[in-house]
C-alpha cells in the first residue's frame, strides 16, 4: 500500500477500509498499547517485509491490568505513536474505543489454561485471560494471515500461539525478538516510569540472564545451578526483586531439570513499582 496511513477507530470503519483495499493481499497485524518504542517498531518492521498490508492497533485494554494495577496511569501518547506508525509505513492505524469493544452487555471471555496459570500469571491472577480475550476479539475483526508478538513478552507469546491453535484461527504468529537499550534493559512503555535511580539498577536483569547464559555455554547444564547463579546477579543489586526467576521447556513452561534441549530463562523482577520482564533461550552445549 502506498496511501497515506488512515486512523481507524470504529469496528465498521476498519471492516470496510480493509474489505476495499484487501483483494488478496495479505495482512499482518501488530497490536499494542501505544507508548511506542524500537521494539514496538522492530515487529512493524518484520511486518512490513513480510506482508502487503499493515495494521497496527493501539488499545490499553482493561481486561489484562488487575485492580490495584496501573491501567489509569499507564503511559499514553498517541500523537507521536500516530506518526511513528506513519513513519515505518503502516497503513492502518486502528484505535478502538473501550465503549466499542466492552459495552456493558459484553460476557465472554477466553482462558487459555494451564499455561496462563504458571510465573506471570501466578501473581496477575486473570491477566492472561484479558490478554487471550482482547486478541481473539482484535483478530476476530482483523483477520490477519500473520500477527507479530515481542519474545519479551514470551509468556504472552505461548498463550496467543496456543489460543491460535486451540480454536483453528488461519492466522500465523511470529516471534520477534527482544529489543534492548545498549546497557541491556529490554525496551518496555514501563521503562518510562523508572525513576533515575531504578533506571540505573535495571538492567541487573539482563546481566544476570547473561551470566546464565555464559555458564551454559561453558558446559553447565544443572538447571538449579543455572537459576542460582542468574538469581545471585540480579540479587546483588539492593533494588531489584525477583517475583520467579525459571529455566522452562519452551512449549509446555513448565521448568526443566536438567538443560537436554534449547530452554527459556524465565524472568521477572520488581525494581520499586515496576515490574520488568525478560528471558533468554539457553541452548546446551555440545
Ligand atoms: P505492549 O504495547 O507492551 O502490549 O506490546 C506490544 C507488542 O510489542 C507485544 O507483542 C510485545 O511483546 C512487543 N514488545 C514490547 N517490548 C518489546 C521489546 N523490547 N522488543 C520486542 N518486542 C517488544
Amino acid at each position: 500500500m502506498q496511501e497515506p496511513m488512515m486512523t481507524i477507530s470504529t469496528i465498521g470503519d476498519l471492516k470496510k477500509k480493509l474489505s476495499e483495499i484487501r483483494q488478496g493481499r495479505s495482512v499482518g497485524f501488530i497490536p499494542t498499547m501505544g507508548a511506542l518504542h524500537e521494539g514496538h517498531l522492530s515487529l512493524i518492521r518484520q511486518a512490513r517485509q513480510d506482508c502487503d498490508i499493515l495494521v497496527a492497533s493501539i488499545f490499553v485494554n482493561p481486561l489484562q491490568f488487575g485492580p490495584k494495577e496501573d491501567f489509569s496511569i499507564y503511559p499514553r501518547t498517541l500523537l507521536s505513536d500516530q506518526k511513528m506508525c506513519e513513519q515505518h509505513k503502516v497503513d492502518i492505524l486502528w484505535t478502538p474505543t473501550q465503549r466499542e469493544l466492552f459495552p456493558t452487555s459484553f460476557q465472554t471471555s477466553i482462558e487459555v489454561q494451564p499455561l496462563s496459570q504458571r510465573w506471570e500469571g501466578a501473581t496477575r491472577p486473570g491477566h492472561f485471560k484479558g490478554v487471550a480475550t482482547i486478541v481473539a476479539k482484535l483478530l476476530q475483526v482483523v483477520h490477519p494471515e500473520h500477527l507479530y508478538l515481542g519474545q519479551k513478552d514470551y509468556q504472552q507469546f505461548r498463550v496467543v500461539e496456543q489460543m491460535l491453535s486451540d480454536l483453528h484461527f488461519d492466522t500465523t504468529v511470529h516471534l520477534s525478538e527482544t529489543i534492548r537499550e545498549k546497557d541491556g534493559l529490554a525496551l518496555s512503555s514501563r521503562n518510562l516510569r523508572l525513576s533515575p535511580t531504578e533506571r540505573k539498577a535495571a538492567p541487573i536483569v539482563f546481566r544476570g540472564l547473561r551470566q546464565a547464559g555464559q555458564m551454559v555455554a561453558k558446559g553447565e547444564k544443572n538447571a538449579r545451578d543455572i537459576v542460582a547463579k542468574a538469581t545471585s546477579t540480579i540479587q546483588s543489586e539492593p533494588l531489584a526483586q525477583i517475583d520467579y526467576l525459571v529455566l522452562c521447556d519452551p512449549k509446555t513452561l513448565e521448568p526443566i531439570e536438567p538443560l537436554e534441549k534449547t530452554s527459556i530463562l524465565l524472568v521477572a523482577v520488581k525494581i520499586g513499582d515496576i515490574r520488568l520482564l525478560d528471558n533468554i533461550f539457553l541452548s546446551p552445549s555440545e
